[in-house]
């Protein structure tokens, strides 16, 4: 794409009430638009590296089995009543479930989906009648609204996000336990191909009504507002909610090799066990004949949370550095000066790119070198490729990683290649 055609302007500074960094930043290299508190708008930019994720997190759930659906956002109150989490929105900081509700014209009470599983163990008991219709795996990427009571850690929580969000529906505790280990080896492969892999840990979290224990995947940063317990040699964490002797004893962890560290909660799986299954009459008949409660689980990620937190454990003091996999583009060609032989060079370099199949931002704006290069610094693509009269005098272009200092003089001819 070309620079003068993008709509986004970069900015020297962020909003005034916006404290954390990754919004900071995003704001400025003209990723996301803050419409208000907790409420961001996904720019072009953005919006690629959100589609990125997306990509990444719908190639591993669909490599466990999991069938892409889309729910509705509008929730009918009588589905959540028989699971009791119909809550009164002056519960929401207690229940643990910040409810935005809204009306019909006629005044009848709806829901905006916070999460799915009353709506979705609905859906299923239309479909899920004798043992041969199980195991089954559903998710979707669907925008959730919660009425968070803090809202500035930026597009790490927001009060509208979409999360991709997998429900399994199986026979038996047993089956539900396999599967979970299967997505949560599918969640550190997601973690890892996004660029956060080294540094997200699996960790012990407080569970739910059928579990001791949830599985959240926390990420080391001081912008963390989680509290965790690292075992490095084990990978292993404990959330600090759950931390006492008595549960380290349980999960086999030693006191003495934890270190404490402030962490972001990236995704989270649980057992549901029967619960949400009995409340909305999701039953199977098994090979006996007799009636069951189908057995659940639970699998959530927060694509901006995830985007967010990136930017957070990828950063320098000149901007954002985007790992490979998620980058809007994998190179910043750079035209300087507005003589017309660089002009033409660099139109041509980049048609060549094009044609190679390569994701290129071209920076063909009127500008000076100085903005230019603090705007590529700002945007973060891995790869930076200036042209100009100097470089072109020896048929050359300067090449230059996101991640280092140094730069490297590559043959015009050559360049191409490099990025196949
Ligand atoms: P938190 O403890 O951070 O409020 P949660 O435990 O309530 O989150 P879950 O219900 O477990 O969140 O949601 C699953 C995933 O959705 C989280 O692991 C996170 O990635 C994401 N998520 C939750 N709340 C938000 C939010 N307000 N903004 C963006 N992503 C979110
Ligand atoms: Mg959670």
């Amino acid at each position: 794409m070309r620079q003068s055609q993008l709509f986004t302007k970069t900015q020297k500074e962020a909003p005034k009430d916006e404290v954390s960094n990754n919004a900071q930043l995003l704001i400025r290299a003209g990723f996301i638009y803050k419409e208000m508190a907790g409420v961001y708008t996904y720019l072009p930019l953005g919006l690629k590296v959100f589609e990125k994720i997306k990509n990444i997190v719908r190639e591993e759930m669909n490599a466990i089995e999991g069938q892409e659906m889309l729910m509705t956002t509008l929730q009918d109150p009588e589905v959540w009543k028989k699971s009791g989490r119909w809550v009164e929105e002056s519960e929401n900081e207690t229940s643990g479930l910040p409810w935005f509700k809204t009306k019909l014209s006629s005044g009848v009470e709806l829901g905006i989906g916070n999460t799915h599983e009353e709506a979705l163990a609905s859906i299923m008991s239309h479909h899920i009648n004798s043992y041969k219709d199980l195991p089954k795996y559903a998710y979707q990427f669907q925008n959730k609204f919660r009425n968070e009571l803090r809202a500035k850690s930026g597009i790490m929580r927001a009060r509208e996000f979409v999360m991709k969000d997998l429900y399994s529906f199986t026979r038996t505790m047993e089956e539900l336990e396999a599967y979970y280990e299967r997505a949560a080896e599918a969640y550190l492969k997601i973690f890892n191909r996004v660029g956060l892999g080294e540094v997200t840990y699996r960790t012990f979290a407080s569970g739910g009504a059928f579990s001791k224990f949830s599985d959240e995947f926390q990420t080391l940063s001081e912008a963390g507002e989680d509290t965790i317990y690292v075992d490095e040699n084990k990978r292993i964490a404990v959330n600090k909610e759950v931390y006492t002797d008595e549960v380290l004893k349980e999960v086999g962890l030693d006191k003495s090799k934890l270190v404490e560290k402030k962490a972001i909660e990236v995704g989270n799986i649980f057992k549901l066990g029967t619960k949400y299954a009995e409340a909305e009459g999701l039953m199977y008949t098994d090979e006996e004949g007799n009636q069951n409660p189908v057995v659940m689980g639970s699998y959530g990620i927060g694509l901006g949370r995830v985007l967010g937190t990136v930017v957070e454990v990828h950063n320098d003091e000149k901007g954002i550095v985007w790992p490979e996999a998620i980058a809007p583009f994998q190179v910043h060609l750079v035209g300087l000066g507005n003589k017309d032989d660089v002009i033409s060079a660099a139109d041509k370099l980049y048609d060549e790119l094009i044609s190679a199949g390569i994701e290129v931002l071209y920076d063909d704006r009127d500008e000076g070198a100085g903005k230019k290069f603090a705007d590529s610094d700002l945007i973060g693509i891995p790869n930076r490729i200036v042209i100009s009269e100097k470089t072109l005098a020896n048929k050359q272009v300067e090449y230059k990683k996101r991640t280092e200092d140094d730069v490297e003089m590559i043959d015009l001819e050559k360049i191409t290649t490099k990025f196949k």
